[in-house]
Protein backbone atom coordinates (compact mmCIF):
# COMPACT_ATOMS: atom_id res chain seq x y z
CA UNK A 1 0.00 0.00 0.00
CA UNK A 2 1.30 3.53 -0.91
CA UNK A 3 1.71 5.79 1.75
CA UNK A 4 0.94 8.94 0.10
CA UNK A 5 -2.23 7.81 -1.05
CA UNK A 6 -2.82 6.37 2.56
CA UNK A 7 -2.19 9.79 3.88
CA UNK A 8 -4.06 11.29 1.25
CA UNK A 9 -7.27 9.34 1.74
CA UNK A 10 -7.06 10.46 5.72
CA UNK A 11 -6.50 14.01 4.89
CA UNK A 12 -9.55 14.29 2.26
CA UNK A 13 -12.23 11.91 4.65
CA UNK A 14 -10.99 14.16 7.78
CA UNK A 15 -11.74 17.43 5.65
CA UNK A 16 -14.59 16.70 3.68
CA UNK A 17 -18.42 16.49 4.99
CA UNK A 18 -18.57 12.81 4.13
CA UNK A 19 -21.70 11.19 5.79
CA UNK A 20 -20.16 7.28 6.55
CA UNK A 21 -17.33 6.21 6.97
CA UNK A 22 -15.08 5.15 3.71
CA UNK A 23 -12.91 2.40 3.13
CA UNK A 24 -10.72 2.14 0.10
CA UNK A 25 -8.63 -1.16 -1.32
CA UNK A 26 -6.57 -1.12 -4.29
CA UNK A 27 -6.92 -4.24 -6.29
CA UNK A 28 -6.49 -4.73 -9.90
CA UNK A 29 -9.71 -3.95 -12.00
CA UNK A 30 -10.79 -5.08 -15.40
CA UNK A 31 -12.82 -2.52 -16.20
CA UNK A 32 -12.51 0.68 -14.30
CA UNK A 33 -10.21 2.95 -12.76
CA UNK A 34 -11.87 3.11 -9.82
CA UNK A 35 -15.45 1.95 -8.34
CA UNK A 36 -17.16 3.57 -5.31
CA UNK A 37 -20.04 1.19 -3.30
CA UNK A 38 -22.68 3.14 -1.78
CA UNK A 39 -23.05 0.52 0.98
CA UNK A 40 -25.99 1.12 4.08
CA UNK A 41 -23.43 2.24 6.64
CA UNK A 42 -20.31 3.11 4.66
CA UNK A 43 -18.70 3.68 1.53
CA UNK A 44 -16.19 1.29 -0.30
CA UNK A 45 -13.77 2.52 -2.66
CA UNK A 46 -11.94 0.19 -4.87
CA UNK A 47 -8.76 2.00 -6.95
CA UNK A 48 -7.10 -0.27 -10.02
CA UNK A 49 -4.24 -1.46 -8.79
CA UNK A 50 -2.76 -1.07 -12.31
CA UNK A 51 -2.60 2.66 -12.84
CA UNK A 52 0.60 4.86 -12.46
CA UNK A 53 0.81 6.57 -8.88
CA UNK A 54 -0.88 9.95 -11.09
CA UNK A 55 -3.14 7.50 -11.98
CA UNK A 56 -4.33 6.57 -9.03
CA UNK A 57 -4.29 10.52 -7.22
CA UNK A 58 -6.85 11.49 -9.80
CA UNK A 59 -8.95 8.00 -9.32
CA UNK A 60 -8.83 8.92 -5.54
CA UNK A 61 -10.22 12.62 -6.19
CA UNK A 62 -12.82 10.70 -8.47
CA UNK A 63 -14.41 8.32 -6.47
CA UNK A 64 -14.74 10.58 -3.27
CA UNK A 65 -16.27 13.21 -4.96
CA UNK A 66 -19.22 10.13 -5.58
CA UNK A 67 -19.05 10.14 -1.43
CA UNK A 68 -20.40 13.87 -1.33
CA UNK A 69 -22.89 14.10 -4.45
CA UNK A 70 -26.52 13.45 -3.63
CA UNK A 71 -27.60 10.02 -3.47
CA UNK A 72 -30.31 10.00 -6.02
CA UNK A 73 -28.26 11.72 -9.08
CA UNK A 74 -29.59 10.96 -12.00
CA UNK A 75 -26.59 11.11 -14.15
CA UNK A 76 -23.35 9.15 -12.84
CA UNK A 77 -21.67 12.48 -13.41
CA UNK A 78 -24.20 15.05 -12.85
CA UNK A 79 -24.40 18.26 -11.49
CA UNK A 80 -24.12 17.37 -7.79
CA UNK A 81 -21.31 15.20 -8.40
CA UNK A 82 -19.21 17.68 -10.27
CA UNK A 83 -19.98 20.23 -7.01
CA UNK A 84 -18.73 17.71 -5.50
CA UNK A 85 -15.51 17.42 -7.46
CA UNK A 86 -15.21 20.99 -6.70
CA UNK A 87 -14.94 20.56 -3.57
CA UNK A 88 -12.65 17.40 -3.16
CA UNK A 89 -10.44 19.46 -5.87
CA UNK A 90 -9.74 22.61 -3.26
CA UNK A 91 -9.44 19.75 -0.65
CA UNK A 92 -6.53 18.37 -2.68
CA UNK A 93 -4.64 21.98 -3.13
CA UNK A 94 -5.16 22.04 0.49
CA UNK A 95 -3.40 18.80 1.48
CA UNK A 96 -0.46 19.57 -1.35
CA UNK A 97 -0.19 23.21 0.28
CA UNK A 98 0.09 21.72 4.08
CA UNK A 99 1.77 18.75 3.44
CA UNK A 100 4.51 20.38 0.74
CA UNK A 101 7.97 18.97 2.39
CA UNK A 102 6.18 15.67 3.42
CA UNK A 103 5.17 14.68 -0.14
ZN1 LIG B 1 -17.40 8.23 -11.47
Amino acid sequence: MDKRIDRLFRYLKKNLPIKMPVYYRIRPLKKYHGITYNNEDHYLIIIDKNQNFYQKIETVLHEMAHTLQRVNEKEEHGKSWGEAYGRVYRAWEQFNKELDDKW
